[in-house]
């Protein structure tokens, strides 16, 4: 599962990890365990060569229960502090060093190759890191629709309303991410893509699972 975010990819990826019964892998988290070890090093991040020797000893772990978010950096747990403003600021910069994405998506094949059913997310998982995969989806969404979702789950999380320094985020990001020379994000050539400026949750997910259900005839 690809797309930019702000399209509700991780929710409804572990909702349709649910539905199949599937383990959950989230490599957007694993990209910011490497950006929080990288701020937390004081390497600058915009200095790849300085980057990619401090990731080579990145003490992380992440778990693939869709139920359970287990997300650590030297043993401590970081799901929070690997979501703030800080390393969202610097993740583009960070995940376009080629040996990180070298290092990580090798982690990210083991991980899943482990698994009976994975479902994957992140924004090169169908053209770069499972190009075999039964069932490619690349979620999009107009960007004011993504940075207004963005937005509310900031203020339901008490991190403020500030729709214009979102909006601002997410272009920005999308273009970091889009123009990068390893890996840009794309659609795979063989995905089905769905934008869900206009659907919930609930329809989205119901689309998902139509298309996997199709594509594989897997009993859900
Ligand atoms: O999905 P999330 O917003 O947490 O991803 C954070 C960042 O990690 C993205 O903006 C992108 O720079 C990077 N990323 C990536 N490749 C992936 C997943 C995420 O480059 N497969």
């Amino acid at each position: 599962m690809d797309g930019p975010s702000g399209t509700g990819k991780s929710s409804v990826s572990k909702r349709l990890a649910r539905h199949l019964g599937a383990a959950y892998l989230d490599t957007g988290a694993m990209y910011r365990i490497a950006t929080l070890h990288v701020l937390r090093r004081g390497t600058d991040p915009a200095d790849a060569d300085a980057i990619a020797a401090t990731v080579a000893d990145l003490p992380w772990s992440i778990g693939t229960d869709p139920e359970v978010e287990d997300i650590r950096l030297g043993g401590q747990d970081v799901r929070e502090e690997i979501r703030g403003a800080e390393v969202t600021a610097a993740v583009s910069a960070v995940s376009a060093v080629p040996e990180v994405r070298e290092l990580l998506v090798a982690a990210q094949q083991r991980l899943g190759l482990a698994a009976h059913r994975v479902v994957v997310e992140g924004r090169d998982i169908g053209t770069a890191v499972f190009p075999e995969a039964d069932v490619k989806i690349f979620l999009t969404a107009s960007a004011e629709a993504r940075a207004q979702r963005r937005n509310a789950q900031n203020i339901a999380e008490g991190r403020g309303d500030n729709y214009d320094a979102v909006l601002a985020s997410v272009r920005r990001r999308d273009h970091l991410d889009s123009t990068r020379a390893v890996s840009p994000l794309r659609a795979a050539d063989d995905a089905v893509v769905v934008d869900t400026s206009d659907m919930n949750i609930d329809e989205v997910t119901a689309a998902l699972t139509a298309v996997v259900t199709e594509q594989t005839g897997a009993a859900l």
